[in-house]
Protein backbone atom coordinates (compact mmCIF):
# COMPACT_ATOMS: atom_id res chain seq x y z
CA UNK A 1 0.00 0.00 0.00
CA UNK A 2 0.79 3.59 -0.77
CA UNK A 3 1.08 6.76 0.92
CA UNK A 4 -1.51 8.82 0.02
CA UNK A 5 0.31 12.12 0.47
CA UNK A 6 3.72 11.24 -1.36
CA UNK A 7 2.95 7.40 -2.81
CA UNK A 8 6.19 6.43 -1.04
CA UNK A 9 5.41 2.79 1.30
CA UNK A 10 2.85 3.17 3.51
CA UNK A 11 3.36 2.03 6.90
CA UNK A 12 -0.12 2.46 8.55
CA UNK A 13 -3.60 1.94 6.96
CA UNK A 14 -6.19 3.35 8.96
CA UNK A 15 -9.64 2.19 7.81
CA UNK A 16 -11.61 4.49 9.53
CA UNK A 17 -10.40 7.71 7.91
CA UNK A 18 -9.45 5.31 4.41
CA UNK A 19 -6.06 6.79 4.78
CA UNK A 20 -2.39 5.11 3.96
CA UNK A 21 0.41 7.08 5.64
CA UNK A 22 4.49 6.32 5.60
CA UNK A 23 6.99 6.95 8.03
CA UNK A 24 7.88 10.88 7.43
CA UNK A 25 4.16 12.02 6.40
CA UNK A 26 2.64 9.81 9.88
CA UNK A 27 3.89 12.52 12.47
CA UNK A 28 2.68 15.74 11.03
CA UNK A 29 -0.67 14.08 10.48
CA UNK A 30 -0.70 13.01 14.23
CA UNK A 31 0.85 16.31 15.33
CA UNK A 32 -1.76 18.53 13.62
CA UNK A 33 -4.51 16.13 14.48
CA UNK A 34 -3.78 16.22 18.46
CA UNK A 35 -3.52 19.90 17.74
CA UNK A 36 -7.18 20.02 16.21
CA UNK A 37 -8.53 17.64 19.36
CA UNK A 38 -6.80 20.76 21.86
CA UNK A 39 -8.76 23.75 19.77
CA UNK A 40 -11.85 21.82 19.41
CA UNK A 41 -12.20 21.06 23.49
CA UNK A 42 -10.46 24.41 24.41
CA UNK A 43 -7.91 22.36 26.12
CA UNK A 44 -5.29 24.74 26.54
CA UNK A 45 -3.41 27.61 25.02
CA UNK A 46 0.38 28.21 24.10
CA UNK A 47 0.30 30.44 27.17
CA UNK A 48 -0.42 27.57 29.74
CA UNK A 49 1.79 25.35 31.40
CA UNK A 50 0.73 21.79 30.83
CA UNK A 51 1.63 19.35 33.41
CA UNK A 52 1.39 15.94 31.49
CA UNK A 53 0.61 12.17 33.90
CA UNK A 54 3.10 10.19 32.12
CA UNK A 55 3.10 6.35 33.07
CA UNK A 56 5.97 5.12 30.98
CA UNK A 57 3.28 3.58 28.65
CA UNK A 58 3.14 4.29 25.26
CA UNK A 59 0.05 6.30 25.02
CA UNK A 60 1.18 9.10 27.79
CA UNK A 61 4.94 9.37 26.52
CA UNK A 62 3.67 10.20 22.97
CA UNK A 63 1.27 12.74 24.26
CA UNK A 64 4.82 14.47 25.94
CA UNK A 65 6.77 14.07 23.11
CA UNK A 66 3.87 15.31 20.64
CA UNK A 67 2.80 18.43 23.02
CA UNK A 68 6.76 19.50 22.95
CA UNK A 69 6.51 19.43 19.32
CA UNK A 70 3.65 21.66 18.72
CA UNK A 71 5.56 23.87 21.10
CA UNK A 72 3.54 23.54 24.46
CA UNK A 73 5.19 24.11 27.30
CA UNK A 74 4.67 20.49 28.38
CA UNK A 75 6.81 19.06 31.86
CA UNK A 76 5.96 15.52 33.01
CA UNK A 77 4.39 13.80 36.59
CA UNK A 78 5.60 10.03 37.41
CA UNK A 79 3.64 8.89 39.97
CA UNK A 80 5.66 5.39 41.44
CA UNK A 81 3.48 2.62 42.45
CA UNK A 82 5.79 0.58 43.96
CA UNK A 83 4.54 -1.76 41.80
CA UNK A 84 6.91 -5.24 40.37
CA UNK A 85 4.78 -7.81 39.27
CA UNK A 86 7.92 -10.06 38.56
CA UNK A 87 9.38 -7.25 36.02
CA UNK A 88 9.59 -4.67 37.61
CA UNK A 89 7.18 -2.52 36.36
CA UNK A 90 7.80 0.53 38.19
CA UNK A 91 11.17 0.62 38.05
CA UNK A 92 11.07 0.38 34.36
CA UNK A 93 8.40 2.71 33.99
CA UNK A 94 10.13 5.36 35.89
CA UNK A 95 13.16 5.20 33.56
CA UNK A 96 11.29 5.27 30.65
CA UNK A 97 10.15 8.62 31.83
CA UNK A 98 13.15 10.00 32.86
CA UNK A 99 14.74 8.77 29.44
CA UNK A 100 12.45 10.90 27.57
CA UNK A 101 12.73 14.08 30.25
CA UNK A 102 16.61 14.08 28.99
CA UNK A 103 15.59 13.94 25.56
CA UNK A 104 12.63 16.32 25.47
CA UNK A 105 15.04 18.52 27.87
CA UNK A 106 11.90 19.22 30.21
CA UNK A 107 11.35 18.42 33.85
CA UNK A 108 9.91 15.25 35.35
CA UNK A 109 8.34 16.03 38.41
CA UNK A 110 8.42 12.28 40.43
CA UNK A 111 6.52 11.05 43.59
CA UNK A 112 6.74 7.80 45.49
CA UNK A 113 3.92 6.63 46.66
CA UNK A 114 5.88 4.71 49.40
CA UNK A 115 7.69 7.36 51.01
CA UNK A 116 4.39 9.78 50.48
CA UNK A 117 2.00 7.30 52.17
CA UNK A 118 4.14 4.67 54.51
CA UNK A 119 3.30 2.31 51.86
CA UNK A 120 3.21 1.02 47.98
CA UNK A 121 0.25 0.25 46.14
CA UNK A 122 0.77 -3.89 46.23
CA UNK A 123 1.08 -2.49 50.41
CA UNK A 124 -1.83 -0.37 50.15
CA UNK A 125 -4.20 -3.24 48.74
CA UNK A 126 -3.20 -5.21 51.24
CA UNK A 127 -3.60 -3.34 54.09
CA UNK A 128 -7.24 -1.92 53.08
CA UNK A 129 -8.49 -4.95 51.13
CA UNK A 130 -9.16 -2.09 49.00
CA UNK A 131 -9.71 -3.16 45.00
CA UNK A 132 -5.20 -2.53 43.73
CA UNK A 133 -6.63 -0.06 40.98
CA UNK A 134 -9.33 2.02 43.91
CA UNK A 135 -6.81 2.70 45.84
CA UNK A 136 -4.20 3.85 43.14
CA UNK A 137 -6.58 5.74 41.33
CA UNK A 138 -7.36 7.50 44.44
CA UNK A 139 -3.38 8.12 45.27
CA UNK A 140 -3.02 8.92 41.34
CA UNK A 141 -5.95 11.72 41.34
CA UNK A 142 -4.61 13.06 44.33
CA UNK A 143 -0.92 13.55 43.40
CA UNK A 144 -1.60 15.03 40.23
CA UNK A 145 -3.78 17.86 41.41
CA UNK A 146 -1.39 19.03 44.36
CA UNK A 147 1.41 19.04 42.17
CA UNK A 148 -0.16 21.14 39.69
CA UNK A 149 -1.53 23.72 42.45
CA UNK A 150 2.27 23.05 44.06
CA UNK A 151 4.16 23.68 40.83
CA UNK A 152 1.75 26.02 39.35
CA UNK A 153 0.81 24.18 35.92
CA UNK A 154 -2.48 25.61 34.20
CA UNK A 155 -3.85 22.33 33.29
CA UNK A 156 -3.41 18.13 33.85
CA UNK A 157 -2.97 16.39 30.92
CA UNK A 158 -3.76 12.57 30.18
CA UNK A 159 -2.75 10.04 27.17
CA UNK A 160 -6.24 8.37 27.25
CA UNK A 161 -7.14 7.12 23.68
CA UNK A 162 -9.72 6.66 21.65
CA UNK A 163 -10.14 2.89 23.11
CA UNK A 164 -10.40 3.76 26.62
CA UNK A 165 -12.61 6.40 26.63
CA UNK A 166 -15.14 4.11 23.86
CA UNK A 167 -14.85 1.47 26.63
CA UNK A 168 -15.61 3.42 29.71
CA UNK A 169 -18.27 5.17 27.79
CA UNK A 170 -19.62 1.40 26.64
CA UNK A 171 -19.19 0.41 30.83
CA UNK A 172 -20.92 3.59 31.49
CA UNK A 173 -23.84 2.84 29.25
CA UNK A 174 -24.33 -0.63 30.06
CA UNK A 175 -24.90 0.61 33.39
CA UNK A 176 -26.97 3.63 33.01
CA UNK A 177 -24.94 5.38 35.18
CA UNK A 178 -25.64 8.99 34.76
CA UNK A 179 -23.60 10.44 36.89
CA UNK A 180 -20.44 8.79 35.37
CA UNK A 181 -21.90 9.63 31.81
CA UNK A 182 -22.56 13.27 33.12
CA UNK A 183 -19.05 14.06 33.57
CA UNK A 184 -17.47 11.67 30.92
CA UNK A 185 -16.31 14.47 28.42
CA UNK A 186 -12.24 15.25 27.08
CA UNK A 187 -11.91 18.26 29.39
CA UNK A 188 -13.42 19.20 32.93
CA UNK A 189 -12.94 22.35 33.88
CA UNK A 190 -11.35 23.77 37.06
CA UNK A 191 -13.28 24.05 40.07
CA UNK A 192 -12.89 24.88 43.69
CA UNK A 193 -9.24 24.01 43.77
CA UNK A 194 -9.34 21.27 41.63
CA UNK A 195 -7.08 21.97 38.50
CA UNK A 196 -8.65 21.37 34.73
CA UNK A 197 -8.11 18.31 33.80
CA UNK A 198 -8.02 17.41 29.77
CA UNK A 199 -7.50 14.21 27.48
CA UNK A 200 -5.92 15.59 23.87
CA UNK A 201 -5.97 11.54 22.30
CA UNK A 202 -9.14 11.21 22.64
CA UNK A 203 -9.51 10.84 19.13
CA UNK A 204 -6.54 8.53 18.63
CA UNK A 205 -6.74 4.58 18.48
CA UNK A 206 -4.18 2.52 20.64
CA UNK A 207 -2.52 1.46 17.32
CA UNK A 208 -2.26 4.93 15.84
CA UNK A 209 -0.67 6.30 19.60
CA UNK A 210 2.25 3.49 18.93
CA UNK A 211 2.80 3.93 15.88
CA UNK A 212 3.54 7.98 16.59
CA UNK A 213 5.64 6.19 19.47
CA UNK A 214 7.53 4.03 17.10
CA UNK A 215 8.11 6.67 14.58
CA UNK A 216 9.78 8.80 16.89
CA UNK A 217 11.71 5.76 18.68
CA UNK A 218 9.92 6.41 21.81
CA UNK A 219 10.98 3.71 24.40
CA UNK A 220 8.40 2.90 26.41
CA UNK A 221 6.90 0.30 28.87
CA UNK A 222 5.16 -2.51 26.36
CA UNK A 223 3.65 -5.03 29.46
CA UNK A 224 0.31 -3.62 31.35
CA UNK A 225 0.02 -3.01 34.21
CA UNK A 226 -0.08 -6.36 36.44
CA UNK A 227 -3.36 -5.24 38.49
CA UNK A 228 -5.13 -4.28 34.99
CA UNK A 229 -4.78 -7.57 33.40
CA UNK A 230 -8.18 -9.08 33.54
CA UNK A 231 -9.79 -6.23 34.16
CA UNK A 232 -13.32 -5.97 32.22
CA UNK A 233 -12.20 -2.99 30.40
CA UNK A 234 -10.09 -4.87 28.35
CA UNK A 235 -12.76 -7.38 27.70
CA UNK A 236 -15.18 -4.83 26.60
CA UNK A 237 -11.95 -3.14 24.24
CA UNK A 238 -12.06 -6.96 22.91
CA UNK A 239 -15.80 -6.20 21.97
CA UNK A 240 -15.72 -3.05 20.93
CA UNK A 241 -12.68 -4.04 18.45
CA UNK A 242 -14.87 -6.33 16.76
CA UNK A 243 -17.62 -4.03 16.14
CA UNK A 244 -14.32 -1.70 14.80
CA UNK A 245 -13.33 -4.28 12.23
CA UNK A 246 -16.57 -4.65 11.19
CA UNK A 247 -17.45 -0.96 10.72
CA UNK A 248 -14.30 1.04 10.96
CA UNK A 249 -15.49 4.26 12.75
CA UNK A 250 -17.53 3.15 15.20
CA UNK A 251 -15.61 4.04 18.32
CA UNK A 252 -15.54 7.59 17.01
CA UNK A 253 -18.96 7.94 16.08
CA UNK A 254 -20.06 6.20 19.45
CA UNK A 255 -18.04 9.01 21.32
CA UNK A 256 -18.64 11.58 18.81
CA UNK A 257 -22.56 10.88 19.23
CA UNK A 258 -22.54 10.57 22.92
CA UNK A 259 -20.60 14.32 22.97
CA UNK A 260 -23.66 15.45 21.21
CA UNK A 261 -26.45 14.61 23.43
CA UNK A 262 -24.63 14.43 26.82
CA UNK A 263 -26.29 17.16 28.51
CA UNK A 264 -29.29 15.39 28.68
CA UNK A 265 -27.66 13.59 31.77
CA UNK A 266 -27.72 15.53 34.14
CA UNK A 267 -25.24 15.75 36.86
CA UNK A 268 -26.83 15.30 40.44
CA UNK A 269 -26.36 18.79 42.04
CA UNK A 270 -22.45 18.28 43.27
CA UNK A 271 -21.14 18.71 46.70
CA UNK A 272 -19.09 22.22 47.30
CA UNK A 273 -15.60 21.24 47.63
CA UNK A 274 -13.48 22.81 50.72
CA UNK A 275 -10.13 22.69 51.77
CA UNK A 276 -9.35 19.51 53.61
CA UNK A 277 -8.56 20.24 57.44
CA UNK A 278 -5.15 17.94 57.00
CA UNK A 279 -3.55 18.63 53.45
CA UNK A 280 -5.44 21.63 52.22
CA UNK A 281 -6.54 19.40 49.30
CA UNK A 282 -10.48 20.16 47.87
CA UNK A 283 -12.52 17.53 49.02
CA UNK A 284 -16.44 17.25 49.92
CA UNK A 285 -15.60 16.21 53.45
CA UNK A 286 -13.85 17.61 56.23
CA UNK A 287 -10.82 15.03 55.72
CA UNK A 288 -10.15 14.14 52.31
CA UNK A 289 -9.86 10.57 51.17
CA UNK A 290 -6.43 10.80 50.48
CA UNK A 291 -5.52 11.79 54.21
CA UNK A 292 -8.34 9.05 55.12
CA UNK A 293 -6.24 6.33 53.65
CA UNK A 294 -2.71 7.51 54.92
CA UNK A 295 -4.42 7.35 58.15
CA UNK A 296 -5.86 3.92 58.35
CA UNK A 297 -2.87 2.76 56.67
CA UNK A 298 -0.90 4.21 59.58
CA UNK A 299 -3.16 2.32 61.86
CA UNK A 300 -3.05 -0.93 60.44
CA UNK A 301 1.14 -0.65 60.24
CA UNK A 302 1.06 0.23 63.72
CA UNK A 303 -1.42 -2.55 64.80
CA UNK A 304 0.87 -5.21 62.78
CA UNK A 305 4.06 -4.27 64.55
CA UNK A 306 2.51 -4.54 68.42
CA UNK A 307 1.13 -8.04 66.98
ZN1 LIG B 1 4.24 9.86 2.72
ZN1 LIG C 1 -6.24 15.77 52.85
Amino acid sequence: MKCRKCRQKAIIYMPEHRLALCQQCYAPWFLDHTERAIKKFHMFTHQDRVLVAVSGGKDSLALWHALTELGYEADGLYIDLGIDGGFGYSDKSKQACMRLAERLHRTLHTVSVAEEVGASVPEIKELTRRVACSGCGLVKRYFMNRISLDADYDVIATGHNLDDEAAVLFANTLRWDEEYLARQYPVLQERDGLRKKVKPFIYFTEKQTTVYALVNRIEYVREECPFAVGATSLYHKGILNELEHHSPGTKRRFLDGFFKIRERFSSPERAKLTPCQKCGQPTTTEICAYCRLVDHIHRRQAAHSVA
